[in-house]
């Protein structure tokens, strides 16, 4: 087999962005601020629609930061999504705040809105609302944010938006980032626009975007010696790496197409298997189609979700399961969980395929061909 081996959600660089990071490179500006940092920020907030965008290390940077302008605080309760990466839940953990854990919708994977209201019902009664809200839009598509906003503002709770997967979706026609107190994006190096590693915290509230940008800066006040009133952090982008961001948001809308191909094609050539089910795309909005997510009824489909994966493991093509909700980590053994079904139902059964915007056509006639034999072999 000479075939190479297909990865997930591999970085797609190209000469674009090694001409801007090169330009950046021989400008100088080899630091954690300069002009392709102002130029990034200033194209992920217009790309958003909001008014303010401050460039971080990391997405989960962003979350950390953009919790404490939430008002976070030690002993505070978050809610989150069970069903999402780690980063989500983490951040609330680093502020010695604890997450109480909700379960998703079958019909987008994302946080439940009637659990939110719910939970924000019950404990309002009891004089226990917790401090913030995070709603992730899971594998690219937007969670349920008119239902959602609803709640948290009849209660007074801020909501951040969790986008990490997530931009150049909308809901609604607003771009993903844009709902709450501020949103969230990651450049991670599987992430659908990545810098190699970073993050973005984007708000409309200046307010929040001049505590973040503070904050991320080791709080240092503008003054010539160090003087700092409050412990700061060192989460600011590399202009190197902002330089790279600049030419990834430049071919976005042709990587999120080429996306929507993957997407496209993989239900074209497997949507007639019995068993086989596809992430569903909710009414509400455009998803920017970052993982083609499948789930696997293993009785009506002749095989478990394991089966596949190891049979496009055994072929060289990389796939995972769908997130191991946060419920059942080991590190969140302790903490509270309302539902759990909807959740752990994904994580048996469902399972990412390749869908990097540089996949080529053999590309997914291989992974076709992988899923389609598992089935076929199975039925004899
Ligand atoms: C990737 C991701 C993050 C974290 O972003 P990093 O840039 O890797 O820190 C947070 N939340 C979700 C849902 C993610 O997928």
């Amino acid at each position: 087999m000479t075939d190479p081996r297909i990865h997930l959600s591999p970085p797609d660089v190209t000469d674009v962005e090694r001409k801007l990071l090169l330009e950046a490179f021989d400008s100088n500006w080899v630091a954690p601020a300069g002009p392709d940092l102002d130029a990034f920020e200033a194209g992920c907030a217009e790309l958003v629609g909001v008014r303010h965008a401050v460039a971080l290390s990391s997405g989960t940077a962003a979350l950390h930061l953009g919790l404490i302008a939430a008002g976070v605080r030690r002993g505070d309760t978050v809610l989150v999504p069970s069903f999402t990466f780690a980063a989500s839940a983490n951040a609330v953990v680093y502020l010695g705040a604890r997450p109480v854990f909700l379960d998703s919708t079958p019909e987008s994977w994302n946080i439940d809105p009637g659990l939110v209201a719910a939970e924000l019902r019950d404990r309002a009664v009891h004089g226990r609302l917790p401090r913030a809200v995070i709603a992730v839009d899971m594998y690219g598509q937007c969670a349920d944010y008119e239902p959602l906003l609803d709640a948290c503002d009849r209660y007074g709770v801020p909501l951040i938006e969790d986008a990490a997967e997530a931009l150049g979706a909308t809901y609604r026609g607003r771009p993903a980032g844009s709902f709450g107190l501020a949103g969230v994006l990651s450049f991670n190096g599987n992430k659908i626009a990545t810098t190699g590693g970073g993050g973005m915290l984007v708000t409309d509230d200046s307010s929040v975007a001049a505590r973040v940008r503070h904050l991320a800066t080791q709080a240092r006040e503008p003054v010539t010696h160090y003087e700092h009133r409050t412990v700061g952090y060192n989460y600011r982008l590399s202009n190197l790496l902002a330089a790279v961001g600049r030419g990834q948001l430049r071919r976005l809308p042709s990587m999120i197409e080429a996306r929507r191909v993957t997407a496209e094609h993989y239900r074209a050539a497997l949507g007639d298997l019995p068993g086989l089910g596809f992430l569903p795309v909710a009414g509400y909005g455009v998803p920017n189609w970052w993982l083609t997510c499948l789930l696997v009824d293993a009785a009506a489909f002749g095989a478990g979700r394991d089966a596949v994966l190891a049979e496009l493991a055994a072929r060289d093509i990389e796939a995972r399961p769908a997130w191991k909700p946060m419920h059942l980590q080991p590190a969140y053994a302790d903490c509270v969980m309302r539902g759990g079904a909807v959740a752990a139902d994904l994580f048996h059964r469902g399972l990412c395929l390749p869908s990097g915007s540089a996949l080529t056509g053999h590309d997914r006639d291989r992974v076709v061909a992988a899923v389609r034999s598992v089935a076929a072999g199975q039925k004899g």
